[in-house]
């Protein structure tokens, strides 16, 4: 594999950023060019549902320092959306025509909040929460007294209604599934995020479907309705596969299909971060993971294979999440529905860690309010340790 000359990266976001500063990091002194559709020096973007949400912060962390780029000689044109990939012509075309020639290209596009589909679905009120722009607006809205109302219970809907509650919003969280969080963590570990948030005074209408929204607030399956000041959708993120997917590429789990080492089916094309559907060597299959340590591990990890090795990546999935004075690490993926879920801690008092278990092996564990384990539970997980109940309690 002939070292390349040019490089462009689609994206500047963290998986984006994380991928420049590597390629600089391994050595790579060819052109490298990032193109991102947002205005902004790439961020990152947990702190757009906590900190900044709460007003603890004005700002999201940033990737990389003002200089970094120049400094490294990373060609950072912010504002440019790619139309167009020619994988043949080793090619991609922006909105305003200009052509970047690339010998590898790295695809870093993120997700994009999902609407629902149903009557109103697409009103301009409604808000989502994905940008630094986005968070910002929501902030405004989220005033003492607000009448919120969220759709939602995933992650983001969890955080979104723990901020508009520190503000002093009256909030009430919708969701079709009967527990928050249950696809993710199963039944048990749902009852405590419903619990934590009643207990700081969130409304639950659980076990109901959205049948539309209108200006004054959104229409329930059951006939009901919710007035609010403000309506959140936060149904998950679809991955931008546009490109990919127009260009023939081959697609998987929703993402762009990647083998071990990151590499698309088309050749010198690269995907990583939120729509990278990975075949997971530790795990023995396909996962596409929506994760902030997935867009700067595997942006950093694909630097080595962009340069012609075939080292594959590895990292077990992690994510972290603070609602109110909970805080939490989860490593691993588990069947929730499926593994056994054994807890050690005191569930009641929120300070506990959950290990899932599947024919004897840990396929993932969760500390709450718990900080000094982190690394020995990254070593069971990493290592799908054998080990029982009774020793893990
Ligand atoms: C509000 C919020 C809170 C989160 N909190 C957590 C958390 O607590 N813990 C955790 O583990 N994960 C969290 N996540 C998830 C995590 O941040 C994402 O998985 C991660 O940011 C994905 O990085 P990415 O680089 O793949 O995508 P993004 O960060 O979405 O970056 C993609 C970039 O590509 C740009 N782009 C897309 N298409 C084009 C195009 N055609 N041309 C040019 N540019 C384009 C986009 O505008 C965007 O700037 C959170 C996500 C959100 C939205």
């Amino acid at each position: 594999m002939a070292e390349p000359q040019r490089i462009v990266i689609i994206g500047s976001g963290l998986a984006g950023a994380a991928a420049a500063g590597a390629l600089r990091e391994r050595g790579y002194a060819g052109d490298l060019v990032v193109l991102g559709r947002e205005e902004h020096r790439p961020y990152e973007l947990p702190a757009l549902s906590k900190q900044l949400l709460l007003g603890d912060v004005d700002e999201p962390d940033r990737v990389h320092e003002p200089d970094f780029y120049d400094d490294h000689r990373i060609e950072l044109r912010l504002g440019v959306e790619v139309v167009r990939l020619d994988v043949g012509g080793h090619a991609v075309e922006d909105s305003t025509g200009v052509t970047h020639s690339y010998d590898r290209l790295i695809l870093a596009t993120g997700s994009t909040p999902r609407r629902l589909p149903v009557p109103g679905g697409e009103l301009p009120g409604l808000r989502t929460l994905r940008t630094v722009e986005d968070a910002l607006a929501l902030r405004r809205e989220l005033t003492d007294g607000a009448v919120v109302v969220i759709v939602g219970a995933g992650w983001i809907g969890c955080e979104v209604a723990a901020a508009a509650r520190r503000h002093g919003a009256s909030v009430t969280v919708v969701d079709l599934v009967d527990l928050p969080l249950r696809r993710v963590l199963g039944p048990r570990m749902g009852e405590v995020f419903r619990d934590l948030h009643a207990a700081h005074g969130v409304r639950w209408r659980l076990g109901v479907g959205v049948d539309g929204f209108t200006e004054h607030g959104v229409r329930l399956a059951d006939g009901t309705s919710l007035t609010g000041d403000v309506v959140v959708v936060a149904v998950g993120a679809a991955p931008n596969t546009g490109l990919a997917r127009d260009a023939g590429l081959g697609l998987a789990e929703g993402g762009v299909a990647v083998d071990a080492a990151l590499r698309t089916s088309a050749p010198d094309v690269f995907a990583v971060g939120d729509i990278a559907a990975h075949d997971h060597p530790r795990l023995g299959r396909r996962v596409r993971v929506e994760h902030w340590a997935n867009a700067k591990g595997q942006g950093e990890h694909v630097a080595g294979p962009v340069l012609g090795s075939d080292e594959p990546y590895e990292a077990s999935p992690y994510f972290f999440t603070d609602q109110y004075d909970l805080g939490m690490e989860y490593r691993g993926l588990a069947d929730a529905e499926r593994d056994e879920l054994v807890v050690r801690g005191d569930v009641d008092a929120r300070e506990f860690t959950a290990f899932w278990l599947r024919e004897g092996r840990v396929q993932a564990a969760m500390n709450v309010n718990q900080w000094d384990d982190g690394e020995a539970l990254q070593l069971l997980v990493d290592a799908r340790a054998e080990v029982t109940p009774e020793q893990l309690r």
